[in-house]
């Protein structure tokens, strides 16, 4: 394992569970300190950073720390709030992880208003609020930072049923282009990540079915749902200096989701 993260002061949106909290003990793993946010889900945050803590014990980082912050990004003063807190604790922030993210589906005529504003009040509202919150930090300090949003395939890929999601992620790719384009020359890094079909909560639908799971790998080119691990490795990627010629890019991490399967055979040529 690399050490690409000691001494680096690293928040992670939305690690209670899932690619959130696989990143959050990747990072950990290379030494980070990690600031876990989480809205709801108290157990398994908890649950997190114990994770956290062991890959810190693992590493031999025994100065290495991790704190839970509760707080809906979503919501403006509670995100200020976080920050503030972070850096009451540590005095500095390096990297944002905007990972936080809900979905809902519905038939687009029949959904309602108040999904919609929640779906985009988490997954774009929330990037909005904890970028602007970690770049007015960045910007005060010299050093710069780096910023990674959990985008997805649904960043170009149109998902009927899901309109709201689709928009947050078409809405991330915009965002991370134009803060990147921003703040380029003051040493503030933005990409996000793409992931395909992951396994994790939000996919309990079909995850467990074998049935269905077979239906979902049956269109992914690599022939598998990929796992939390193979999404967070991409995300300490970005984040770390390894990465840092790179900004304003998603880097999908898909099983070839995004490469128009349905051409793997020349259908359209006659052939
Ligand atoms: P997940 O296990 O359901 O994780 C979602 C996380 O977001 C939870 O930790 C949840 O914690 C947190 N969260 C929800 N609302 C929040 C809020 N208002 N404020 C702060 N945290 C909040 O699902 P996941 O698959 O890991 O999803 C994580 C991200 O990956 C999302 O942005 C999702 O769009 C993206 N993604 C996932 C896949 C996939 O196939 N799994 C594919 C592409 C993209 P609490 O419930 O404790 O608040």
């Amino acid at each position: 394992m690399q050490q690409r993260f000691i001494g680096k002061n690293i928040l992670v949106t939305g690690a209670s569970t899932g690619i959130g909290r696989a990143i959050a003990v990747r990072l950990a793993q290379e030494g980070g300190n990690i600031a876990v946010n989480y809205s709801r889900n108290d157990v398994e945050a908890g649950k997190t950073a114990e994770r956290v803590r062991a890959a810190h014990d693992a590493g031999g980082y025994a100065n290495a720390k991790c704190n839970l912050h509760k707080a809906d990004v979503s919501q403006e003063q509670p995100v200020n709030d976080m920050i503030g807190e972070i850096l009451a604790n540590w005095g500095r922030l390096d990297v944002l992880i905007n990972n936080a993210g809900i979905q809902k589906p519905a038939a687009s005529h029949e959904s309602l208003t108040a999904d919609f504003d929640r779906i985009l009040g988490v997954n774009l509202r929330g990037c909005y609020l904890c970028s602007r919150a970690a770049i007015r930090h960045f910007l005060s300090r010299e050093g710069g930072g780096a910023i990674v949003n959990n985008s997805s395939v649904h960043e170009i890929i149109p998902k009927p049923k899901y309109l709201s999601y689709s928009i947050s992620k078409g809405g991330m790719e915009n965002l991370t282009k134009s803060l990147a384009l921003e703040y380029a020359d003051r040493g503030i890094r933005v990409n996000a990540v793409g992931p395909g079909a992951i396994v994790t909560p939000i996919n309990m639908a079909w995850i467990d079915d074998p049935v269905a799971r077979g239906e979902v790998e049956s269109h992914i080119p690599m022939g598998r749902a990929g796992e939390a691990e193979e999404i967070a490795a991409v995300f300490a990627f970005l984040a770390s200096g390894e990465a840092s010629y790179i900004t304003g890019q998603t880097l999908f991490a898909c099983g070839g989701l995004t490469l128009y399967p349905e051409f793997r055979v020349a259908w359209s040529s006659g052939e």
